[in-house]
């Protein structure tokens, strides 16, 4: 323990050896502040605290699983099990497990995931028979959870005339009837979404003293990471939970503050002081991470953000190479660079492809990166794309586990009532919801009654209810006394899933069954896992809270070597020796939903600064001059940032000056004799367009009701773009990529219109109308 001590430097020791009372560190990238902490718990145990009164909340599972590892080595492992360790929602997930009750919960109440949750509101949103265009059910899901993190519950925002207001003057004055049904409906389903797990664990707390004390007195030393991206939900846990004993170390950095748009609140770092009494803090400088070049390059943008606190970086580590620049024609260009660079790099210096990370703003970017990876045969992995467990196939499997613990789940229950087909039909399975919505029960509930309530259903289809019943009835006999694999192997050859699958035979078929089976292979792991620590039976329940609250970063078991592929948001906490910031344009990032205020810029900024502080010795930006963005293919300016960084330290490998666009005369072969002025992009929709300087700095209205409105803004202008209705077969248009072509047939409606059209040079094409800007001639 000792030697681990003196390994550290001076500014690092101190929150160490600090046992008790209230500190903050706050410190640059890769100054040490997530080793501090793991070597803080490790010496509180060293110094007699008990692991179970210690609390730790990291980022991802991931990291509070290294972290745990860690920490394990150093007081060895039968200690470390019992130390409370994980993100906040998967910690207050347990909790709030064991206090369901006092919730009206029940203790096997089902995690909703994003998919299910936006299912849900789309279904009410359809019940309610409002427009789904003015109602997108993913704005609609972002606004409540926003009001959830603001723990502004239904009750509050019907109190709230200026909440009110700001959705009625967004066209949506439905809003607050949707978040009561949503909420209504998520409680009869005995579910909870992610947000509520944080809501509902306020509830408790503020509700019930004795749960807080208890808590209290469990958790006498709180430690959290990445403090700066807590939102208003999560502070005020952490601050209930430590008020009694007030041993709470928190670390972060103001400039990586990145989440303000999901509601974190880096007043949260800048209040610590006044929240809790003689509070120590404590400063880091020494980045042990990065190159200097990158450590100073990285110093640079973040000066020209106003809104930050003073800090020093400084690094002993060698110059190391310059950041270099690189611009390409188009993004699948950038691709090819990008692939062709690591392939080099692995050749000439033998690099393993797990050194590489590219990073970006926005997931749509990876596909370019992807394709050119695969021609290169450079294996990688995606994170936050489609995880595992949201894949069709699995959330099948699934849906059943999820009935066995909790018949009550509705999402589970839709998804998979008829798959296999059973010949219960979606006009069954709406009357079944109608009357659910009457007697106030589960559908499931009216179900077990079926034979009672009054449906005008066949006896036939009675029938096939009651085998339905029985069916998830009896696999709940078999979990009472089996292991999670038992079951779960049971219950996919029961239901007919591997059959179906094996009658497909399409590649895609045998795909999802090897999925599957590789799904059963994790339960296998996890049940054996569980009976190896402490004999228990590998019930299925806690298999199910693991996957609920699993990321796909957390997966990665590291066995394999493939390059990192993911956005800048999730990269936050890590560092690879070799770093590519992809996609380095005007609009794309900083991006273009981002650039109405100085504090949205700003937070860009930060991204940039989390994005480039990833990278240990080499970093790349790249940028493309053009790029297909929303189905068009749009030209780009390189983004300010590379501008902003100071020029000693770059190196660009295609001459800057050629960085305007229409200069070299590219896309000539795409536009061919067009005149390509008519086809200037309009930006992608946003909100409001950029404003000049003195606009954003005079904008300073409340925080939470700006966000509230801004989001207003920017949901109802994304409505559909041109007037496609008045087209007809046989007219003349003119497309931007494809040129002139005549309407050969129309079919569909609304935002399904699409057309078939006969153009001169691209031959016979169908187009959404929604997508395809077409202009009459
Ligand atoms: P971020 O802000 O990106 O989360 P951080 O401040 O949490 O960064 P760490 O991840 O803890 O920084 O540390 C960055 C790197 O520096 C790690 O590889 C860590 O092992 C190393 N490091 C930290 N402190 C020291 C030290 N005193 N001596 C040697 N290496 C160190
Ligand atoms: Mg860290």
């Amino acid at each position: 323990m000792e030697a681990l001590i003196n390994q550290l430097n001076e500014a690092q020791r101190a929150p160490v050896l600090q046992k008790d009372g209230a500190m903050i560190v706050i410190a640059g990238a890769g100054s040490g502040k997530t080793r501090v902490l793991t070597l803080r718990i490790a010496y509180l145990m060293h110094q007699g605290v008990d692991a179970f009164n210690i609390l730790s909340l990291t980022f991802t599972n991931k990291a509070a699983r290294e972290m745990k590892e860690r920490i394990s080595k150093i007081v060895g492992h039968t200690e470390a099990k019992n130390l409370w360790m994980g993100t906040f929602h998967s910690v207050f997930a347990k909790i709030l497990r064991s206090e369901a009750d006092k919730l009206g919960y029940p203790s096997n109440f089902t995690i909703y995931d994003s998919q299910d949750s936006q299912r849900l509101i789309g279904q009410i949103i359809k019940e309610m028979q409002l427009d789904r265009d003015i109602y997108k059910p993913n704005q609609v899901l972002s606004r409540i959870s926003s009001y959830k993190n603001s723990l502004i519950t239904v009750k509050a925002y019907f109190n709230n005339p200026e909440l009110m207001e700001a959705d009625a003057m967004a066209k949506k004055p439905r809003i607050g009837d949707i978040y009561q049904h949503y909420v209504e409906r998520c409680f009869k389903s005995g579910a909870m979404d992610f947000d509520d797990l944080l809501l509902k664990t306020n509830e408790l707390l503020t509700l019930h003293p004795d749960v807080l004390l208890k808590y209290q007195n469990r958790f006498r030393y709180i430690l959290v990471d990445e403090y700066q991206d807590t939102n208003h939900s999560q502070y005020l846990i952490v601050k209930a939970l430590s008020d009694r004993f007030q041993n709470i170390c928190v670390v972060g950095d103001d400039a990586q503050s990145i989440y303000a748009f999901r509601g974190a609140n880096i007043n949260n770092i800048l209040n610590f002081q006044k929240d809790y009494k003689g509070v120590q803090t404590y400063r880091l400088e020494q980045n042990y991470r990065s190159s200097r070049n990158i450590v100073e390059a990285a110093n640079t943008i973040i000066d020209h953000n106003k809104t930050k606190l003073d800090k020093v970086v400084w690094t002993a580590n060698p110059d190391g190479p310059k950041i270099k620049v690189h611009r390409s024609i188009t993004d699948a260009e950038e691709g090819r660079f990008v692939a062709s660079t690591i392939f080099e790099q692995k050749m000439l210096h033998q690099k393993m492809n797990g050194e590489f990370a590219i990073l970006y703003r926005t997931n749509a970017q990876s596909r370019a990166m992807e394709d050119a990876l695969r021609k290169r045969d450079i294996p990688y992995r995606i994170y936050g794309g489609l995880s595992f467990y949201q894949r069709k196939e699995i959330k099948d499997v699934l849906g059943y586990l999820r009935m066995v613990i909790n018949p009550k789940d509705e999402e589970a229950l839709v998804r998979i009532i008829n798959f296999p087909t059973r010949g219960i039909g979606n006009t069954t399975v709406e009357k079944l919801n109608i009357a659910a919505n009457h007697y106030k029960r589960s559908i499931f509930e009216v179900m077990e009654h079926i034979d009672k309530i009054d449906l005008k259903l066949t006896a036939g289809t009675k029938n096939k209810i009651n085998d339905f019943v029985t069916m998830i009835k009896n696999f709940q006999v078999i979990n009472e006394t089996q292991d999670a694999y038992y079951l779960a192997d049971y219950v996919v050859k029961k239901t007919g899933l591997v059959q179906e699958l094996k009658k497909d035979g399409t590649p895609e078929g045998i795909a999802k069954l090897e999925n599957i089976e590789e799904l059963l292979n994790g339960i296998k792991d996890f049940t054996e896992g569980q009976k190896e620590v402490d004999g228990a039976r590998g019930a299925l329940a806690e298999f199910m809270e693991d996957v609920a609250l699993a990321t796909d970063l957390d997966n990665d078991k590291g066995d394999d070597d493939r390059v990192a592929l993911m956005t800048i948001h999730l990269a936050k906490g890590l560092e690879f020796p070799t770093v590519f910031c992809v996609g380095m344009e005007e609009d794309l990032f900083p991006s273009a939903m981002s650039m109405s205020t100085r504090s949205e810029l700003e937070e860009e900024r930060r991204l940039f600064y989390v994005a480039l502080t990833r990278a240990e010795h080499q970093a790349y930006l790249t940028y493309a001059q053009s790029r297909y963005r929303w189905g068009k293919l749009t030209d780009c300016d390189p983004s300010r940032f590379i501008e902003e960084i100071a020029p000693q330290y770059l190196e660009f490998l295609t001459p800057p000056e050629t960085n305007y666009r229409y200069k070299s005369g590219i896309n000539s072969d795409i536009f061919g004799d067009v005149d390509k002025s008519k086809f200037r992009q309009t930006k992608p929709v946003s909100g409001t367009p950029p404003k000049t300087l003195s606009e954003i700095n005079n904008k300073e209205e409340g925080p939470q009701i700006r966000k509230l409105k801004e989001l207003s803004k920017a949901i109802s202008s994304t409505k559909g773009q041109a007037d496609t209705s008045g087209l007809e077969q046989g007219q003349v248009v003119m497309h931007e990529r494809f040129g002139k072509g005549k309407i050969l047939n129309l079919e569909g409606v609304g935002a399904d219109r699409k057309a078939e059209i006969h153009f001169e040079v691209g031959g016979i094409k169908k187009l959404l109308l929604r997508f395809a800007k077409l202009n009459v001639i």
